[in-house]
This record gives C-alpha cells, structure tokens and sequence, in this order.
C-alpha cells in the first residue's frame, strides 16, 4: 500500500540520487507538489554514506566533489560544509608504489628522472605515435608502454574486464598528465568533502518533501504515472523501454568492507592494486576521507563484476555499440512530453556529480522557459 499525503503530484521523480534530489529541490522552491520514489532503502544514490562510529562509509566507492564552476561549488556548498580535500591516490604494483594520477612524482618513481625535460625524453621514446582508436593506443601515447604495463593495463582490464584494444580512449582521458610534482588526482579549481558526510546533503535537499523508499517504479508504473503529471526518470534508460532495442552494457562493482581494531591501515584514502592478479582495484579506508582522531578504521575492498541485471549497473560502456542502442532509446524519448530523463543511467554517460548537478539544474531551466513560452 502506497501512503503519500497528496494524491497527485505535478512531479513523480524515480531515483533519490543527484539528479533526483536536486531537480526535487528545485522544484518545489519553485511550489511544485513532487513525490519522489527509489528502490533503495535510502537516499542519495551512489553517493550515499553512513556513519558507523564517527567514519563516513562511502558506500559505493569513493567520492571526491570537484569541479571547476564556482556555481556549481556554492550550489552543493548550500547543503553542508566541505572541507578543503586534496585527492592524493597510490598505486600499488607487485608491493612498488606510486603516485598517481601521472605527474613528476610517478617518473620519478618509475625512471628515477628528475626533471621535466628528462621526463618527457622518456614518454617520447616508448609513446604510441599511430592514429588513436582504443584506450591502449590513447594511454601509450600519454604515457608510453613502463607505465601502461605497471599502472594501467592490469587495472583497467580488471576494472572493463575487457582488453585495453576494444575500450574506448575517452576513459583513461579522465587522468591528468603532469611534468610537475603535483599529485592532486583532479585538476579542477574546487575539490571537498562534505565534513559529515554525504548523506546530508540528500537530506536537507529532500527536506519536507515526499520521499518513499523500497519503492521500484516498474512495480505499479501505471499507479505512479497516473498520480503524477511528469515523470523524471533516473535509472537505467534502456530498462525504461522495456530493452526493445536490446540491453545496454554496464559495469558493477561489489565491496568487501572490514572493520579492523587498528586504527591506520594504510594512511591514505585510497590505494589502487594495478597489477592484474589482486582480484580488486583498489582499498579504500574511510576514515582518511576526513580525520577526525575516529578509534579503529574501516576500509573496503573493491572488487568489479559484471552486471547481470540483478546487481547495481555502476558504469555505463560508452562503447560504439552501446552508442548506437542508446540512440536509439534516446530517440524513443523525444515524443515522449510525460518523461523526463537525466542523471548518469538515464543518460547513460559516465557522468561526476557536479555534471549531474549541472544537467539538473539546466533541465529545470529548460522547463522554466518552456513555461514562459
Ligand atoms: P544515482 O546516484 O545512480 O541515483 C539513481 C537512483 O535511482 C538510485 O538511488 C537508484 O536506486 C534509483 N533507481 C533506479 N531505478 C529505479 C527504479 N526503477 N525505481 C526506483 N528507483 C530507482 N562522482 C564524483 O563527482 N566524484 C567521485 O569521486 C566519484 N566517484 C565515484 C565512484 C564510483 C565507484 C561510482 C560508481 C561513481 C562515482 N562518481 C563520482 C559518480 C557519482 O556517483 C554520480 O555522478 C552520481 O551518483 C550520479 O547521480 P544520479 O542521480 O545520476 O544516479
Ligand atoms: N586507471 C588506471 N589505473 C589506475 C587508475 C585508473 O588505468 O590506477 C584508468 C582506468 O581505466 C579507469 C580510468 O583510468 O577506468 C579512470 O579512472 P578514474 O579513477 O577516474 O575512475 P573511477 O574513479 O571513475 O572509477
């Protein structure tokens, strides 16, 4: 039984996510009646974290706010404080460290050089000169071939379980290259954590607004669409169109998280394992996310799967083929007034929460003028 203090709303919105939540925000500042539903039995998406003993759980994987926008940075700044955080992440290959992601530090480590002008040499003599079609391609012309073998083919095919040759360069594009000892692993002008954690952040952005949770929309579709004039949909978009031009592809992911009575397990928040016979990619220990002298630590072993359809569908493969079924799904939804869909599975673009804030917010703006038209 379905209880919900309205019987009809002008927004249905499926996904308690970014996405979700902000576009939930903003519309009812804007005196909109919104319900929102996820099949989770919790808020916030991926970005969920939960408190256990003063540690915030980044439940799905480590999360880093960053971006360039000093919108964007004031609009998440609204919902809790952050504190100043620099993403340093090491890479541990057979028991060798480095830095990443790829700057003077990581040549230092791999050449023993010590200067830009040497560095460079060396990625020139081994670097990828062809014309680009695979991330293999892309990450030796980056980097040249001791670091693709070290730090990224390993990981990378662990992460895709797929080879190098058949992934798209757009993925290992993601990392900054640097020739100086910077080893911030984001470029960008702001980056934080939320001190407290994530999860407040959802909740103070659903504050007073109808929220059911263990909720899946595609158990009483017809129910919630009738309730509802528009419907914002942030889950998989080809599950929304009942596969009718065949699944989309996506990676998952599983954690094995620990607790352990000491309290550091290996100083840092996160270390990749990029060598390709540890079955997981990296360590996370959440305490160092935002220290706070907590007793004890937790970490979590992070371990790719494939999705199968009844784990999370975490990465969308933005690879030629799935390109091409999106499409088509993308198609499907232009006659479609009743739905909106946006967030990364409905857009199926690997998207950073600040770009989802960003298509949220866009969205909004994009309804606000359509009403004014
Ligand atoms: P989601 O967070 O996936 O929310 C969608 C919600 O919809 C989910 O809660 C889901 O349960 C719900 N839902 C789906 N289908 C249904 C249905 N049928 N009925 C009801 N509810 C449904 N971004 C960064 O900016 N920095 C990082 O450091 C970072 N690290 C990441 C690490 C990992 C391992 C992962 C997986 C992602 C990372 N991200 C990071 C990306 C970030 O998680 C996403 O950008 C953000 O969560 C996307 O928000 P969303 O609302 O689109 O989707
Ligand atoms: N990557 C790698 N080695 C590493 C870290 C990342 O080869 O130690 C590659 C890998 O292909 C990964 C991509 O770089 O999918 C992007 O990394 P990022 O850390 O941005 O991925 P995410 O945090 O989104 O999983």
């Amino acid at each position: 039984m379905i209880v919900v203090s309205n019987n009809k709303y002008d927004y249905l919105i499926v996904g308690a996510g970014v996405f979700g939540s902000v576009c939930a925000h903003e519309l009812t500042k804007q005196g909109k009646r919104c319900l929102v539903i996820d099949s989770r039995n919790h808020i916030g998406g991926n970005c969920y974290t939960e408190n256990i003993n003063d540690i915030h759980v980044h439940k799905y994987g480590a999360h880093i706010f960053h971006t360039n926008d000093k919108k964007l940075w004031d609009y998440i700044n609204q919902f809790a404080e952050f504190k100043q955080y620099t993403h340093n992440v090491i890479a541990n290959y057979k028991d060798e460290m480095y830095t990443l992601p790829f700057n003077m530090w990581t040549f230092n480590q791999m050449w023993g050089v010590n200067t830009p002008e040497e560095a460079k040499q060396k990625i020139e003599s081994q670097k990828f000169k062809g014309e680009i079609t695979n991330l293999e391609e892309q990450a030796m012309s980056m980097v040249g071939t001791d670091i693709y073998n070290k730090l990224i083919k390993g990981y990378t095919e662990k992460q895709w379980n797929r080879p190098c040759t058949s992934l798209p360069p757009s993925i290992i594009k993601r990392l900054p290259v640097r020739f100086t000892w910077d080893s911030n692993y984001f470029n960008d002008k702001y980056t934080g954590i939320p001190i407290g954690g994530y999860t407040q952040i959802f909740e103070k952005m659903l504050e007073g607004i109808d929220t059911l949770l263990n909720s899946d929309y595609f158990q009483h579709k017809d129910y919630y669409d009738s309730i509802a004039d528009k419907v914002i949909y942030t889950g998989p978009i080809d599950k929304f169109f009942n596969y009718q031009y065949g699944k989309l592809e996506y990676k998952s992911l599983r954690w094995e998280t620990e607790k352990l009575e000491q309290d550091n397990f290996q100083g840092n928040p996160v270390i990749n394992y990029t060598d390709s016979e540890v079955p997981y990619t990296r360590i996370l220990e959440h305490k160092w996310f935002d220290p706070q002298s907590q007793k004890g630590t937790i970490i979590s072993r992070e371990y790719p799967t494939d999705y199968d359809g009844t784990n999370e569908p975490y990465y969308p493969i933005r690879d030629n083929k799935n390109t091409d079924i999106y499409n088509k799904y993308q198609e499907l939804t232009k006659g479609l007034d009743k739905y909106i869909f946006g967030g990364r599975l409905g857009s199926y673009v690997y998207y950073d929460m600040h770009q989802v804030i960003a298509q949220a917010l866009l969205k909004i703006m994009s309804f606000n003028q359509k009403n004014y038209q």
